[in-house]
């Protein structure tokens, strides 16, 4: 199971799709170069280096030395990229899992980029933690410094609408079907701004210098959202964002929502096997867990109970259901 996570990253096209996000580039660069006159002189870990991008940017804002980790044969990559960019005596490219990796000295700052879809998906943050237990100076700092996962009530129309007319032939049977099988995994597409129905709600945050791994393995959290808008209320769509440290300037947040510049995580989103009309001012109550399955701790399983956010009336909708991902 390991062994395919890091086979994955040996795929170009996998370090093409986050190259190709300038908006995910753009904040690292922004939050190391703006820090350039701190970051001067000092020790960087990059946890999971890939192509190296990120210790590059910290080459290039004065860091002294810089230990380059990387798992995945593309560790390769990463030298001749180092090399192309001049950095050969600052970077040094390390063919190691962090886990496994020995360092003389502690260093002062660790970057990494590790999240995956809804932040949590693919598990690297364990390892990140594991280096900053390990080699993390105290006081040191780590890019990025926290993250916030967010999720809110949501359309999917693509799922539910349309299907009685596809060229002239009614395919509800159809899609009945389709919502059913999508409903048990997580979709990861973008979604529109306008089929969000609700003010986002705080899943999750937490600051890298502190969480620990337990902390994060099972997570459940009951949301009572108000509909700001008319709709149907079809999936929870779910995103996140990360914010840096800054020694002096404004903090650089990448943020994926919907309303945010793409980026290859786009967002995800649970699909109901039903869906609920709401107006504005109508309450949406339900329950997330996220929990880390023990089978492979890289995966998530995510479960929406909906709720009846009035437990004395008992409207149409008040048999809990569950959607397990
Ligand atoms: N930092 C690069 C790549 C990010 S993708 C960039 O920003 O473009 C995450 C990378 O971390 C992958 O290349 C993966 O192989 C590597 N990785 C994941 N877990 C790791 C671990 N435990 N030890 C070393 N490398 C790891």
């Amino acid at each position: 199971m390991e062994e395919d996570y890091f086979h994955s990253y040996n795929n170009l096209e996998v370090h093409q799709l986050m190259l190709e996000d300038s908006a995910r580039n753009q904040a690292y660069r922004k939050a190391i170069l703006d820090n350039k006159n701190d970051i001067k002189g000092k020790v960087v870990l990059d946890v999971g280096c890939g192509t190296g991008i990120l210790s590059v940017y910290f080459a290039q804002a004065g860091a002294s030395k810089v230990y380059a980790v990387e798992a995945s044969e593309i560790y390769k990559v990463a030298k001749d990229i180092i090399k192309e960019n001049n950095f050969e005596d600052i970077i040094e490219v390390i063919h190691s899992k962090v886990e496994d990796l020995n360092l003389h000295n502690k260093v002062d700052i660790i970057v990494s980029e590790w999240m995956g879809f809804y932040l949590l998906h693919e598990g690297m943050l364990n390892s990140v933690l594991i280096a900053r237990d390990k080699f993390l100076k105290p006081g040191g700092l780590i890019f990025p410094e926290n993250a916030t996962l967010y999720s809110a009530p949501c359309r999917v129309p693509s799922y539910f609408e349309s299907w009685n007319n596809v060229d002239g032939i009614s395919m509800n049977s159809f899609c009945e079907k389709l919502k059913t099988e999508v409903s048990k995994k997580p979709l990861t597409s973008k979604v529109n701004e306008d089929y969000i129905l609700t003010e986002p709600e705080i899943v999750l945050w937490f600051d890298m210098r502190e969480v620990t791994i337990e902390e994060l393995q099972s997570i459940t959290v009951d949301h009572l959202a108000i509909a700001n808008k008319e709709g149907k209320y079809q999936g929870i769509c779910l995103w996140f964002s990360c914010t840096f440290p800054s020694y002096s300037t404004e903090p650089v947040t990448l943020s994926t929502g919907p309303g945010d510049a793409d980026t290859h995580w786009k967002q995800t989103t649970i699909v109901l096997p039903m869906e609920i009309d709401v107006e504005v001012g109508t309450p949406i109550a339900y329950q997330l867990h996220l929990n880390a399955t023990e089978a492979n701790c890289r995966r998530y399983s995510l479960q929406v109970t909906m709720k009846d956010p009035n437990e004395v009336e008992h409207p149409e909708y008040c048999s809990c259901y569950l959607t397990k991902c």
